[in-house]
């Protein structure tokens, strides 16, 4: 993977490991805080509505016990008399006293007077039912008391008062009952104070208290169940059905925080990418391109230099020197190398090329010459052992060295001149026609002749033989082929030792039949295929080609 993707791919994924991270932070630790202030916040609205219930009660008790110990009541229970009725009990009380009803009973639980708005279920305020004269509610020492019932026309909030004649302790002989339901309008009036949507019920449960749930994200529900006087098994159950204002804006604020960190991030991230890209990125990948291209031909390529001062700067210019440093050294190596093969190619007595030479450069400049004819010229000193007997190895020396120079001055600039061993010395020449052999041959033995060897003590004159042999280069010829035609030569040569020495004597396959061996080189000379030249009188002189 390249750089530029690794940098693009962290980058991205430090941005969402962020934005992940701020959403669990604040999934774990904020969201639940809010949750904390908003369930504070629901028991108080529950409890408000509670208290409003309680606050009810407390009116409805207070009148209860102001109409209870009011003497004038008592005095009514007793006679029931008219001007009690009629200024105290008139069809309007019920909505001065803000009640749905109104009983006043007698010591033996008999209904002397009631006020109804809505109509009761007989049975709910029947003595015997509800209102059981022995019920402790009558006996207890308080004068009032409150409590909540439930009834067929919903919930109620009632309160009783013993009617008594001004004093609390004084005996009773009857009982007030006031009542107002928990109805809607009366609900209607809590909203007033709580702003929230109240709904009350009653529900089968064994328990009472206060409890708040978050049935979504949306809403939140908050409800106290409290005890009714009439039923052990049911509650009344007041509901507050909130809006989570608070948590949808902790989420909202939330998504916002966590968008925001993710497109700032990312637009971070391509800044500081653009940024690498710019500053990084694109050198190095032109350096790396430069490098390549170093790699493949390091002739044709200039590492461009830079003019930034920092560290990628620093790397150009490392780069630069690095490449002109390999350059000259590639050159050193280029020219040592000529000279290595120069000299592994050069015999070191003479000056004169080697066998590897034939090898190498000979082979090939023959088997680049198509049609050209070549003529192989084999040469070697005749009796040069004698040389070294006589005048020592040394001047033996000197001699072969003083044969390279004739050799040299007689051959023409271009021709190959090779040490084929020994004191054997092979002229590779090539023309349009044969008897350039010929002519450099009769050259040489006439140097030879007229050229004293040796030393100023000891100088004298020596001779050489020469064979020959010339054939038309074909499209392709192997080094085994060239060795061949090269021992053709030396065949000549031999021929020309064993005719006398001091002589040439040349093989010209000149119609284009080149013998495969030594064999079919004898068998086409005597069939005459073949041309013989020499530097004798051919009629005279008889050719031992053993
Ligand atoms: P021929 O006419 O038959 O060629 O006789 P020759 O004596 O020249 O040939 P022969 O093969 O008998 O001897 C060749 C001699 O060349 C033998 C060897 O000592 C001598 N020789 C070969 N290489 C060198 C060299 O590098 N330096 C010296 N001084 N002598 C050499
Ligand atoms: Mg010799
Ligand atoms: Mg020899």
């Amino acid at each position: 993977m390249k750089i530029r993707s690794k940098v693009l791919i962290s980058f991205i994924s430090l941005v969402i490991l962020i934005a992940l991270a701020i959403e669990l932070l604040m999934h774990s630790f904020i969201q639940p805080q809010f949750a904390e202030l908003e369930k504070t916040q629901l028991q108080r609205d529950i409890r408000s509505v509670e208290n409003l219930i309680a606050q009810e009660a407390r009116r409805i008790e207070t009148t209860a016990h102001d109409w209870g110990v009011w003497d004038q009541t008592y005095t009514f229970i007793e006679d029931q008399n008219q001007d009690y009725f009629n200024s105290n009990l008139y069809p309007e009380l019920n909505d001065d006293l803000e009640l749905d009803f109104a009983f006043i009973l007698n010591s033996q639980g008999q209904v002397i007077w009631k006020l109804e708005r809505f109509s009761l279920q007989p049975s709910v305020f029947l003595p015997a039912n509800f209102w059981p004269i022995n019920h402790p509610l009558f006996n207890q020492p308080e004068v009032t008391a409150t409590g909540l019932a439930v009834t067929s026309n919903g919930p109620l909030i009632f309160a009783v008062s013993k009617v008594t004649q001004g004093k609390e302790n004084d005996p009773s002989n009857g009982i007030l009952v006031f009542g107002r339901y928990l109805n809607e309008e009366l609900i209607h009036t809590f909203r007033e104070h709580t702003l929230q949507p109240i709904s009350i019920n009653t529900v089968k449960s064994s328990e009472v208290g206060l409890k708040v749930s978050f049935p979504s994200n949306m809403e939140a529900v908050s409800q106290v169940l409290l005890p009714l006087f009439n039923s052990s098994e049911q509650k009344l159950q007041v509901t507050l059905k909130i809006p989570r204002e608070l948590n949808q804006q902790a989420l909202d604020t939330i998504h916002a925080v966590t968008l925001l960190t993710f497109f700032s991030g990312l637009i971070l991230t391509l800044m500081v990418y653009l940024f690498l890209s710019r500053h990084i990125l694109i050198p190095i990948g032109r350096l790396n391109k430069q490098a390549e291209a170093f790699g493949q031909d390091s002739q044709s390529v200039q590492f461009s230099d830079s003019k930034r001062t920092d560290e990628i700067g620093a790397l150009f210019k490392t780069f630069r020197l690095m490449a002109n440093k390999i350059l000259s050294y590639q050159r050193k190596l280029v020219q040592e190398k000529d000279v290595f093969q120069q000299a592994s190619m050069t015999d070191q007595l003479t000056g004169l090329n080697n066998r590897r030479y034939l090898d190498t450069v000979l082979y090939e400049s023959v088997n680049n010459q198509e049609g050209v004819i070549w003529q192989l010229m084999m040469l070697d000193l005749d009796h040069f052992k004698q040389v070294n007997d006589h005048y020592g190895h040394d001047v033996g020396d000197k001699v072969l060295q003083q044969f390279s120079k004739i050799l040299q001055g007689c051959a023409r600039h271009g021709d190959h001149i090779i040490r084929y061993g020994g004191e054997e010395f092979l002229i590779a020449t090539r023309d349009q026609g044969y008897d350039t052999a010929e002519i450099l041959a009769e050259r040489l033995l006439q140097e030879m002749a007229e050229t004293p060897l040796g030393n100023s003590d000891n100088s004298f004159h020596k001779t050489c033989s020469i064979g020959f042999f010339c054939f038309r280069a074909p499209m392709l010829i192997s080094l085994d082929d060239l060795e061949r035609y090269i021992s053709f030569a030396d065949t000549a040569l031999y021929a020309a030792k064993n005719s006398g020495r001091n002589r040439w004597i040349g093989i010209q396959a000149k119609n284009g039949k080149i013998p495969i061996d030594h064999r079919s080189l004898i068998k086409l000379i005597k069939e005459q295929n073949v041309d013989i030249v020499s530097s004798e009188s051919l009629s005279q002189t008889r050719i031992d080609w053993a």
